[in-house]
């Protein structure tokens, strides 16, 4: 198992808040730099069906590695990568890395999804169309395994052009999923409007099943809402027996969580199986 979380982060510590902003600036023109010397690479995550017991799809977690200040979360360069507007380029470097990967797994003989995060952001014109379709072709990475979750849905500027361009998208054949479902506004409205055939319910609700009926109740409905409709409905943040049982008594047939695996590196997934103990069915 993993691994790069292990030593993580120290140094960013050492920073004492009054720097932040000046960190900051360094940080967004340190990026394109990062990408080029391969210091920002991606860790994989395994999304479980439960019921079968099998590996469905991975998750690719982009990760940077400054070989001065160590693991920077992705949460605090992600956010100097838009302001610096270098989202694009991210996440054609993200797309690119991930897709060859998955095309790598396939060749051993392990068909499984491959998620990729895009910032909502991107959801603004149809750049993001082009980018995706390249990275298709020149991986040749097969676009039905390709999921695309769209993260941050409350930034989406307007409804009507990310549905236009999200429809454009599934038109390569691949999925698209909403992520952190519940928070960050991806609405009613939301659903309503876009185009989806995932949606991943934020670790906010899926921490909390174990010890509080309500957030139970909650994510009880949010599956019931998403089976019905017939979405796929993964649980994102299970980090123990307990909720994974609770998952599995709700009807929440993927998740993904520390209770199952941690993201794991290209080479430890390659090495990855699911073992039977680890799934809630039959407990
Ligand atoms: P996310 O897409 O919701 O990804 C799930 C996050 O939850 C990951 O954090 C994952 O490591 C963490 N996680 C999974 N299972 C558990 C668990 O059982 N317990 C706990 N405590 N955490 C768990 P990570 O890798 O730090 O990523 C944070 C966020 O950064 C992601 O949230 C996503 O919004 C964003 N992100 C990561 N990679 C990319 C990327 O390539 N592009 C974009 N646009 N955003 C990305
Ligand atoms: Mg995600
Ligand atoms: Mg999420
Ligand atoms: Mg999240």
């Amino acid at each position: 198992e993993e691994t790069s979380e292990a030593h993580r982060p120290i140094k960013i510590a050492e920073v004492g808040s009054r720097h932040d902003e000046l960190w900051d600036i360094s940080l967004r023109a340190r990026i394109d730099d990062a990408m080029q010397a391969g210091e920002i690479f991606c860790v994989y995550q395994p999304k479980i069906d439960t019921v079968a017991g099998t590996l469905t799809g991975v998750e690719a977690l982009v990760r940077w590695h400054d070989p001065e200040r160590g693991f920077i979360p992705p949460m605090k360069f992600i956010a100097q990568c838009e302001k610096a507007g270098r989202m694009e380029h991210l996440t054609r470097y993200v797309l690119q890395t991930a897709c060859n990967a998955g095309r790598l797994l396939h060749f051993r003989g392990t068909a499984i999804s491959m998620s990729v995060n895009i910032s909502a952001t991107l959801l603004g014109d149809m750049r993001i169309v082009g980018i995706v379709r390249n990275t298709l072709q020149a991986t040749g990475f097969d676009a039905r395994y390709l999921i695309l979750e769209i993260t941050e849905t409350s930034r989406i500027g307007d409804l009507e052009t990310a549905a236009a361009i999200l429809t454009e998208l599934k038109a390569l054949g691949l999925r698209i999923s909403i992520d952190d479902f519940g928070v960050g506004s991806a609405n009613f409205e939301t659903l309503f409007e876009l185009p989806f055939d995932e949606l991943k319910i934020d670790r906010l609700f899926v921490d909390s099943i174990s010890r509080s009926a309500k957030a139970r109740a909650i994510t009880s409905s949010m599956v019931a809402m998403g089976n019905a409709a017939r979405i796929t409905v993964v649980a994102e943040g299970a980090e123990d027996a307990k909720t994974l049982q609770i998952l599995n008594e709700i009807g929440c047939r993927y998740v993904q969580g520390y209770a199952l695996a941690r993201p794991l590196s290209l080479t430890n997934l390659l090495e990855y199986k699911v073992s039977s103990k680890e799934v809630a069915s039959g407990t």
